[in-house]
């Protein structure tokens, strides 16, 4: 497993259903890694193995896993799998797959769990909707989320969570750089987390707000989606 804590800032790219061959090849003859920065491509599973890693700080990642290890579900791939192809990260939870897919805290808890037990770092994305901001329960779901899909197992070395505002995301829309603050520094303090896990923020992060937002001192790092398919973007991004 990754040593996470060789790095002082995390970066992942969530590229969605987006990518082709080509745009693979010119995206590795751009991307500019730093060293002190870990950043890691999660493709479509089909490209997954077209993904180039080095052992210092780049990596390849998964955007989702099966729930099931193995056996008759067609379609799926399993941990073991990601695993098998050197695949270091997966995103689990996005609220796009909770929202098209029906995945539940007790589906995404299950597929963080097998995913640590092969080895493989998740990324449980947590975030509240705009009306439950506006209702004023943002803690309260944030806290229901943690409690029911960071599996028991999870420590600082082997888990990380996106705090991703699922109003932010492909909005341009962003919390103000106290929100951040305010909800990292809750998501830390909440007892029910072994330790202290990174915690990154996700949501229109783009090259005009990604340094401000990555000096907050509760933020680890970003996931970005719209910007990393910008190749010149997400240089700028983990500059
Ligand atoms: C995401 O896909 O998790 C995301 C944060 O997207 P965007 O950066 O486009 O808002």
């Amino acid at each position: 497993m990754i040593n996470l804590s060789n790095f002082s800032s995390i970066f992942i790219a969530n590229w969605k259903l987006n990518a082709n061959n080509d745009f693979i090849n010119d995206y590795y003859q751009k991307l500019l890694p730093r060293s002190n920065s870990c950043v890691v491509i999660c493709s479509p599973s089909i490209y997954l193995n077209k993904l180039k890693i080095n052992s210092n700080n780049l990596f390849s990642g998964a955007q989702d896993v099966s729930f099931f290890n193995e056996g008759a579900y067609t379609g799926e791939l399993s941990s073991r799998m990601l695993l098998d192809n050197n695949i270091s990260f997966c995103i689990v939870g996005h609220s796009e797959r909770r929202q098209y897919f029906n995945e539940s805290n007790k589906t995404i808890n299950q597929k963080a769990t097998n995913l640590i037990n092969n080895k493989i770092i998740p990324i449980i994305c947590i975030g509240e909707t705009l009306k439950q901001r506006e209702q004023n329960i943002t803690f309260e779901i944030l806290l229901n989320q943690i409690q029911e899909s960071i599996p028991e197992i999870s420590n600082k070395n082997n888990c990380i969570i996106a705090y991703e505002p699922i109003w932010a995301i492909g909005t341009g829309i962003t919390p103000t750089l106290d929100q951040i603050e305010e909800v990292h520094t809750f998501i830390k303090n909440s007892k029910i987390i072994n330790g202290d896990l990174k915690i990154l923020y996700g949501g229109s992060v783009k090259p005009s707000n990604s340094a401000n937002i990555n000096r907050l001192k509760s933020v680890d790092g970003c996931l970005v989606g719209g910007a990393s398919l910008n190749v010149e973007e997400f240089n700028t991004i983990i500059s």
